[in-house]
Order: structure tokens, then C-alpha cells, then sequence
């Protein structure tokens, strides 16, 4: 498996950085995951749009792989070289600050990012989607930036960590007794024949697979309402999901031992997923290829 790192592709165990890197001192850096099908990205500019929006708000300097063209071409190779150009993969970018003596005010003027890059086979969760996730709830514990994809993910893993232990897939954060999100996926429910969301604002990651799956769920007639649903309204679910790069339309079927709804996959959901599922497919068949 090769890498990217700052211009160079090279063996994933020979991409190494300095010591001094803010990332690794500081987590000061943003990061976008990619899905691939055969090759092809899915929502390439909705990922660089949030990529260069976090860099943006951090005040890092934006790198070249920004650019459509750039990052195609990395992309292109990364996922030919590690033999992903058929079937299911992820492409991961980090940026981070670059390289600097430990201070926690910015480096000087003229520090170049780094910029890293590697792709990874993928298995989509299928056996589990059929028969629905579990989820637990937990406090979400995290900064009030969390509209900005950091590689601060400590909060995040521990969540997920606590959900492994329980023998969950994923973690329910709760803040203020309302639903924000989970782990590394947004979390919507139906409720009272509308699907409901935490808005976008501060408090959580604008999703790319949610803004999708809205989409859809629109142009199919189904009520959509932004507005975060509690804790308490957990229990009244007739269903709840999960919308991510990785989860694409993930059911949630059970919340801390007790059911969502039947207990078992909604059929709201199920649609989604399937239209989802389909979007991403034709979406990824019908670019063009760029090598
Ligand atoms: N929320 C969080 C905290 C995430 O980490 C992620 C993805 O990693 C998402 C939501 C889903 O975003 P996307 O659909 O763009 O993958």
C-alpha cells in the first residue's frame, strides 16, 4: 500500500513525519474520508468544500490539494496503486499546520502544511444493516466547533470505545438532553412521520451523506424537519439511523437494550438506504474517469 505525503507517493510504512509536527503535537489539523466505488469518489467538491472550509476557520494555510485537479490526481493514483480500482474504498486526506518548534501560537509565516493522503479498501456493513445496529447514548463532551472536521477526535473515540464495550456499533452523543450526533455519523430519527435531525450549526459535523439522504428524502415527498430530537423523544422513535461516509444509511434498531420501534430495520430507512445506495452508484458509474 503506497501514501501520499507532501508531493511524494511512497510505501505507506516509509511516510513518516517529523516529531514536530502540529498535528501530532497539537492535533492541529483538519481531515476528510472519501468513499470510492470503482474508482471514483462520490461528492468530490461537497468534501473539498468542507476541507477547505475547516482550513478556513483554523487559519491554515490551504494546500494545492484543494484544487479539483490536484486532488484528482493524487486520488487517481493512490487508489490504482494500491489496487482499489474496483469495488469499495475510502481515500483519507489530512492537513495539518506542518512542522514547527512547540509553541502554541502559530508557527511563523511561510510554514508549509503537511499533507497526507492514503486509500483503503472497504467493506460496507451490509450483514449488520440487515439486521440493525445497536447504539448506546453518551454525553457529548465535545468543543463548540464541531461544524469543523479536526483530527481532534479524542471525545469521539472515546464514545465509540464505550459503545464497543457494550457490545454497540456506534454512540448516541447527547448534549443539553438533545441529540447531536454520533461518533463519526450524523443520526436521524422518525418521529411523528417526519424525519428529524440536529440542525447545522456549531454543534455538529454537516454530513455529507445526510445533506444526500435529505435530498432525497425530499424529492421523494418525505417530511423533513431540521430540528434536533431529545433524549427523552429517543423512546417514542418509530425509527432512528445513521447517515456517513461509512455508514451510508445505517438502521439503528436497539438504544441502550431497548427498541426503536419494531426493533427492527424501518421502512423509511430501508428506502433511504436503498436510494442512497443506488445514488451512489450511478453517481460514482457516470464521472468520467480522469486517468
Ligand atoms: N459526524 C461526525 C462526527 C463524523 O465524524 C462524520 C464522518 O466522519 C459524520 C458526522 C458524517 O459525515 P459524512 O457523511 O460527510 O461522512
Amino acid at each position: 500500500m503506497i501514501a501520499y505525503l507532501n508531493g511524494q507517493y511512497l510505501p505507506r510504512s516509509a511516510a513518516t513525519i517529523p516529531v514536530e509536527d502540529r498535528g501530532f503535537i497539537f492535533g492541529d489539523g483538519v481531515y476528510e474520508v472519501w468513499r470510492a466505488v470503482n474508482g471514483r469518489l462520490f461528492e468530490t467538491d461537497r468534501h473539498l468544500a468542507r476541507l477547505a472550509f475547516g482550513l478556513r476557520e483554523l487559519r491554515i494555510t490551504e494546500p494545492d490539494i484543494v484544487r479539483r485537479d490536484v486532488l484528482d490526481s493524487i486520488a487517481d493514483r493512490l487508489l490504482a496503486e494500491s489496487g482499489l480500482l474496483e469495488g469499495e474504498a475510502t481515500l483519507y486526506v489530512e492537513v495539518t499546520r506542518g512542522v514547527a518548534p512547540r509553541t502554541h501560537q502559530f508557527p511563523p509565516a511561510g510554514t508549509r502544511p503537511t499533507v497526507f493522503a492514503m486509500a483503503n479498501r472497504f467493506m460496507p456493513p451490509n450483514d449488520v444493516r440487515t439486521r440493525g445496529a445497536s447504539a448506546i447514548t453518551t454525553a457529548d463532551v465535545r468543543w463548540l466547533r464541531c461544524d469543523i472536521k479536526t483530527i481532534q477526535l479524542l471525545p469521539n473515540v472515546m464514545a465509540k470505545q464505550a459503545a464497543a464495550e457494550r457490545g454497540a456499533m456506534e454512540a448516541i452523543m447527547i448534549r443539553d438532553g438533545v441529540v447531536t450526533e454520533g461518533s463519526h455519523a450524523n443520526v436521524l430519527g422518525v418521529l411523528d412521520g417526519e424525519i428529524r435531525t440536529h440542525p447545522l450549526d456549531n454543534l455538529v459535523l454537516p454530513g455529507i451523506t445526510r445533506a444526500v439522504v435529505l435530498e432525497i428524502a425530499r424529492a421523494l415527498s418525505i417530511p423533513v424537519r431540521e430540528d434536533a430530537f431529545t433524549e427523552r423523544d429517543i423512546a417514542r422513535l418509530d425509527e432512528c439511523f445513521l447517515a456517513g461516509t461509512t455508514a451510508d444509511v445505517m438502521p439503528i434498531v436497539r438504544v441502550n437494550d431497548r427498541p426503536i420501534g419494531s426493533g427492527t430495520p424501518g421502512p423509511i430507512t430501508m428506502r433511504l438506504f436503498k436510494e442512497f445506495r443506488a445514488h451512489l452508484d450511478t453517481s460514482c458509474a457516470a464521472l468520467p474517469a480522469s486517468t
